[in-house]
Formats: structure tokens, C-alpha cells, sequence
């Protein structure tokens, strides 16, 4: 049997990051994934996500999110790939605007994260303002919105196949589209076992398998998450392609206002590319729980897309279509009040786990995998706090008013 340092199971956004960090340590590592990421059937795909760095979910985030740009410009230079670009995210927000990820005065905090770290934005003060720098966008009145220029869009399977480019090239053993069936720790060690009958030992072995967690933590943490399915819509531009390109179009969060059948927010990325394309914008679906093995992957033309379009798009970005050019699923793995729990298993101390993050991971999974990194081989971390997403932490936050 071979016996590694640290065996880390799954390899998408956060697994790989943190197998590449081990890698690059010195550690002897192994990284398992059961499909070959970056693929179709987690949290990492679909083209993009938003990053930003002020905040929104609260003030312990953006220290990542800062440190996670200087990791993917890093990885940028190292690998020659674009994995970041630029372009700000606005967030607009007004009366009566939806909660966004279970974060009350989210808007609020996004210009207190900029005050605190120093980020540099612009805000507008109302519609008049928002719609003359940003046409494409229906604001109404009272709404007002605020510009975070250390944001932009993350191109999502190129960062995770640079990142696992990178893990190899560091001396990382990546195992793909083998599924790991059972993690049993013990005094002397964790023995993993595969589902093609392979056995592997290591010192330690770190979870990070996204959806499918639930699976492996101990039965009293699994009851924390909940996995919801997706839908990623990209609409027909039907007029004005201009005002969506880069420069004009900022990735972005609008909370929208409590009417109409609306529950929750809009999010969305500037059109790259042939217009013909459509614009990716999508709304974050409540649930109900589904299992990751067995998740509906067609959308409904009339009961989703169609829906969709009709309730969040329509009335906000008028230069939007009602044809579907592409949709694909995707899944969030929630914990209660759309926190991270990064923690050892109550089994073992040998057993780490990184949950998927709530539906807001990515953006910070260079420094998340780092930051795990750090605590599997020195025990401590050094560039990035992990405490706020100790367990501990979760159940006083859930114990709070
Ligand atoms: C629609 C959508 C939009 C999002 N938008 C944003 C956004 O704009 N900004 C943002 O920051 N975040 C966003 N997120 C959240 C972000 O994408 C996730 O937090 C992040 O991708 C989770 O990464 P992960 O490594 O935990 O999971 P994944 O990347 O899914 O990786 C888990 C891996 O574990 C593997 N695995 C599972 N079981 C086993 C097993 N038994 N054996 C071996 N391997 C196994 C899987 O194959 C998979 O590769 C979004 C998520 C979704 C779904």
C-alpha cells in the first residue's frame, strides 16, 4: 500500500488548490477525484464566477478574496493562461431588496469591506446615476448601487485546470475518475479505499468533496447542508451587444426589489466574445434539497427559463431577450446562514474538511486551498485566517438573535 503525507479527496476549485499548496511544500501527496475535473457534475462550471474583495457576507471573507488575486495573477504567470479579468462588480441594491446569501444589511457591508482593506470603488447615489454610467440596467428609484474595482470575473474550469497543471507539476500524484468509497482513520494513520479496489495510507487525509461531503463528515455535521440545483441562464442580447462588453459591463449582484414573485437575487458577466452567444445572468434558486447523484440536469423551457425571464430579467435589463441561447446546472451546497465550515472531523483529528461554500466558494478557493495547505503541514496558517469557519463558530452564529 502507498503512504502519503496527505491525501486529499476530490480535486475541484478547493481540493486542487490545496493539492498544488501540499505539493508545492515538499508534501508527498495524493489528490483522488471520482469524474476528471474540471467537469459538469459539481460547483465548478459554467464558465465564470464573480470575484469581488469587498465583501458582502461579512468582514472575514475579503482577506481571501485579497489573497486569493494574488495567488491566480501568480498562477496566471506561472501557467501563461487569462484566469482573471478585472472588471469590477457592481451591486445595486434599494428599497425593500431581497436578502443576499442570508446576509441582511449585505450592501452595507460591501462599503464597509472597502473602507476597512482599503478597496478602491465608486458609488451611485440613485437610478439617474446608475443608468446614466450603466444603461443596460432598468434601475428604479431608490435604488442605488456601489462599484468594487478589485472585482471581475474568474473563467472557472481554466482556474481549476491550471490549477491541477500546477499540482502535477509539483510533484502532486493526481488520481482521476476514481471515487473514493470509504475514509477510515485510525491511530497510526487513514487508510482510503477506491471503488476499483485500490487502497492508499497517509498521514492525513483532507475532504473537500464539495456536493458530495455530506457523505463523508460524521453524521452529526452532515445535518448542516443542504444541496440545491442551479440553472445558469445565458439570454438572447437583443439590442445594444455594446453596453454588455467588459468595458461597459461590470460583473454584477443586484438585490432586487420584494415584488412580483421575486425572491431572490440577480447576478451576471459582461459578454465576451460573439454576442450571439448570449449574456450569462441567472437568479440563485432557494431549493428544494436534492442529491448529487441523481440531479435533474434538464431545464424546463417554460417553467424555468421562460419564468426566469419573465420575473428577473425582463423588468431589469430590458436589452435581454426572452430566447435561451444555453443553460447548464450546477450545485450549492449551503450551510445555515450561507457560512463555510473549515474543521476537523469530529472522528478524527487526522480528518480536515473544507465545505463547498455556500454558493460564494470560488472566489476564494486560491486561498482556501493554500490557507489548508498551511494547516496540514505546519499546523497553522500564514497568510489567512481559518478560525471564523470553525464549527464552533457556525453554532454561535446560529445560537445569535
Ligand atoms: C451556479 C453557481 C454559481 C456560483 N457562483 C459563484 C460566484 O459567482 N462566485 C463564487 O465565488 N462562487 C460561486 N459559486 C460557488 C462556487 O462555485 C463553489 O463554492 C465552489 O466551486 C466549490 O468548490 P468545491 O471544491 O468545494 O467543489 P467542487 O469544485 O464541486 O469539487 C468537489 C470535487 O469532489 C469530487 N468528489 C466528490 N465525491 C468524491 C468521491 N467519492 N471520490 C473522489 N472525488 C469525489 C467531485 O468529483 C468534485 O470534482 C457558485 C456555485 C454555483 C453552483
Amino acid at each position: 500500500m502507498s503512504k502519503y503525507d496527505v491525501i486529499v479527496v476530490g480535486l475541484g476549485a478547493v481540493g486542487g488548490a490545496a493539492a498544488y499548496h501540499l505539493a508545492r511544500a515538499g508534501a508527498r501527496v495524493l489528490g483522488i477525484d471520482r469524474f476528471s475535473p474540471p467537469h459538469q457534475h459539481g460547483s465548478s462550471h459554467g464558465d465564470t464566477r464573480i470575484t469581488r474583495s469587498a465583501i458582502g457576507e461579512g468582514v472575514e471573507y475579503s482577506e481571501l478574496a485579497l489573497r486569493s488575486h494574488a495567488l491566480w495573477r501568480e498562477m496566471e504567470a506561472l501557467t501563461g493562461d487569462t484566469l482573471f479579468l478585472r472588471n469590477g462588480c457592481l451591486t445595486i441594491s434599494g428599497a425593500d431588496a431581497v436578502v443576499m446569501h442570508d446576509v441582511d444589511d449585505f450592501f452595507t457591508n460591501v462599503a464597509a469591506a472597502a473602507q476597512r482593506f482599503h478597496i478602491p470603488t465608486r458609488t451611485f447615489d440613485n437610478a439617474a446615476a446608475i443608468c446614466t454610467r450603466y444603461p443596460q440596467f432598468a434601475a428604479s428609484p431608490g435604488d442605488k448601487a456601489i462599484l468594487d474595482e478589485e472585482a471581475g470575473v474568474l473563467y472557472v474550469e481554466r482556474c481549476v485546470a491550471a490549477t491541477l497543471d500546477l499540482a502535477a507539476q509539483s510533484g502532486a500524484h493526481v488520481l482521476r475518475d476514481t471515487q473514493v468509497m470509504q475514509i477510515e482513520p485510525s491511530a497510526s494513520g487513514v487508510e482510503v479505499a477506491t471503488g476499483d479496489n485500490q487502497r492508499f495510507s497517509a498521514e492525513r487525509v483532507l475532504i473537500a468533496a464539495g456536493a458530495w461531503l455530506p457523505g463523508f463528515v460524521a453524521g452529526e455535521l452532515s445535518r448542516h447542508f443542504t444541496v440545491t440545483r442551479q440553472v445558469l441562464h445565458w439570454f438572447e442580447i437583443k439590442s445594444n451587444p455594446e453596453r454588455f462588453r467588459p468595458e461597459n459591463c461590470p460583473v454584477f449582484i443586484w438585490q432586487l426589489p420584494r415584488r412580483g414573485g421575486i425572491r431572490s437575487s440577480i447576478y451576471g458577466f459582461p459578454l465576451e466574445g460573439d454576442a450571439a452567444n448570449g449574456l450569462k445572468v441567472t437568479h440563485e434558486e432557494s431549493g428544494p434539497a436534492t442529491d448529487p447523484d441523481h440531479v435533474d440536469r434538464s431545464v424546463d423551457p417554460v417553467a424555468e427559463t421562460m419564468r426566469t425571464y419573465r420575473t428577473y430579467i425582463e423588468p431589469f435589463l430590458p436589452d435581454l431577450g426572452p430566447r435561451s441561447v444555453r443553460t447548464a446546472t450546477c450545485l450549492y451546497t449551503r450551510v445555515p446562514r450561507s457560512r463555510f465550515i473549515i474543521d476537523h472531523d469530529p472522528r478524527s483529528e487526522r480528518l480536515l474538511f473544507a465545505s463547498p461554500c455556500s454558493g460564494h466558494g470560488f472566489k476564494h478557493s486560491a486561498a482556501l486551498g493554500e490557507a489548508l495547505a498551511e494547516q496540514l503541514t505546519l499546523g497553522q496558517t500564514q497568510h489567512v485566517d481559518l478560525s471564523p469557519f470553525r464549527l464552533e463558530r457556525l453554532q454561535e452564529y446560529l445560537r445569535a438573535p
